[in-house]
């Protein structure tokens, strides 16, 4: 056991050597898209609370109601007692929402992505899946065991290349992205994917993690906005972000989803969610629906701040909510981080292994509460800094 404890503590002064270290800070106070931390408040940027549901007044209502009725917890998993008339309501509701024949709930969309992957493929299947995919995508191709070839982001002709050669060598494949990127909030070209996938006799799945409540006409998501839900097999996403919940969910046919409630060890082997946190999301999903504004209001501000960066002579990437910088360098990008939190902006910088090596950034989550007056004193305090 010393020797263990020996090697972890020289990991991890090699970790804080490299400006790669990462410790917790516990938040105090949480409201209008700002937080407390020891004596300070901040302007966050690090939430994925876009639409400011979080504290949604519906949200918070419909949950006590779920607390009353059926108390804190739900109890037991969904294939014993933990399976509430309420978890079917929002699997209904989504499967609309989603514009599929239905649709599943689990734990988290880290649960959601494991679950789906490694039950749907083994070691006979193969998976291409975009270089930039979140972890969770990852860890799910990883557990099933099947081929894993990764594509260069965004780059169909890597993609191409690469089913030419092996497609044939395995029974079924998959061809896994995410709708808008985590790190550098931007989106794949879903129709020529859409294109390859037939060509090719492959499934397609799409994690809209960060897009569903912000793009689309009903705020569906990209797959929505780009009219393609009927060619895409596996449309996943999360309750996590925009929809100010939480919960993973898959919308597919009616047959994937039945054969995940049997198999699906991920969604079978753990308690279900919450009564509560069940009744927020189906409340999240009226809102999405009733309150466009919201999505449009959002995007308009991003908008304004990516011009405002781009005048202030910054080099920014992608096309949302999510506004990445990269600044390279992972000791550089800590010390700006903390000149900016010093200004009182709530920015943590990226370093890997969340993003690729030597391209550390400051990435900004904007929500709806950043209104214009924020972004532009942002992004001139920026300036300031030096970025
Ligand atoms: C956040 C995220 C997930 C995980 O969702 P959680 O509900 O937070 O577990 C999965 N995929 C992508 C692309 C994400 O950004």
């Amino acid at each position: 056991m010393a020797g263990l404890d020996l090697q972890i503590k020289e990991f991890l002064r090699k970790k804080e050597e490299a400006g790669l270290f990462r410790s917790l800070k516990p938040v105090l106070q949480r409201h209008d898209g700002r937080i407390r931390l020891k004596d300070k408040e901040y302007f966050d940027f690090s939430s994925n609370d876009y639409l400011g549901l979080s504290s949604h007044p519906k949200l918070i209502e419909e949950s006590k109601k779920a607390i009353d009725k059926f108390g804190s917890a739900s109890s037991a998993s969904r294939l014993l007692s933990g399976s509430l008339y309420l978890h079917h309501l929002l699997e209904e509701k989504l499967a609309c929402f989603k514009n599929k024949e239905s649709a599943l709930v689990f734990n988290s969309g880290y649960h959601a992505n494991i679950g789906i992957i490694a039950s749907l493929y083994a070691g006979q299947d193969c998976i291409f899946s975009d270089r930039l995919n979140h972890a969770s995508i990852v860890d799910g191709i990883l557990l099933s065991g099947a081929r894993f070839f990764r594509f260069k982001h965004n780059d169909l002709s890597h993609l191409e290349e690469l089913l030419k050669k092996e497609r044939n060598k395995f029974k079924n494949a998959l061809i896994v992205t995410e709708s808008i990127f985590s790190m550098d909030g931007d989106r794949p070209r879903l129709k020529e994917l859409v294109y390859l996938k037939e060509k090719y006799d492959c499934q397609i799945m799409l994690d809209e993690a960060h897009a569903t409540g912000i793009f689309g006409h009903n705020g569906s998501g990209i797959a929505e906005e780009e009219g393609l839900e009927n060619k895409i097999d596996l449309l996943m996403g999360t309750f996590s972000k925009a929809l100010g919940g939480y919960g993973g969910y898959l919308a597919a046919s009616k047959v994937i989803i039945e054969y995940l409630v049997n198999t699906g060890r991920s969604f079978i082997y753990s308690t279900s969610l919450p009564p509560s946190i069940i009744s927020s999301n189906l409340a999240a999903i009226e809102i999405i629906e009733k309150e466009p504004w919201r999505r449009k209001d959002l995007l308009a501000n991003v908008q304004y701040f990516r011009h405002a960066l781009n005048k202030n002579g910054m080099n920014i990437k992608g096309e949302s909510q999510i506004v990445p910088l990269i600044t390279k360098d992972n000791l550089k990008t800590v010390k700006l981080a903390e000149r900016i939190q010093e200004k009182g902006y709530w920015l943590l910088p990226i370093r890997p292994p969340t993003v690729p090596v030597n391209q550390a950034r400051l990435r900004f989550s904007l929500t709806l509460y950043h209104n214009k007056e924020i972004l532009q004193r942002l992004a001139d305090d920026l300036k300031e800094c030096g970025v």
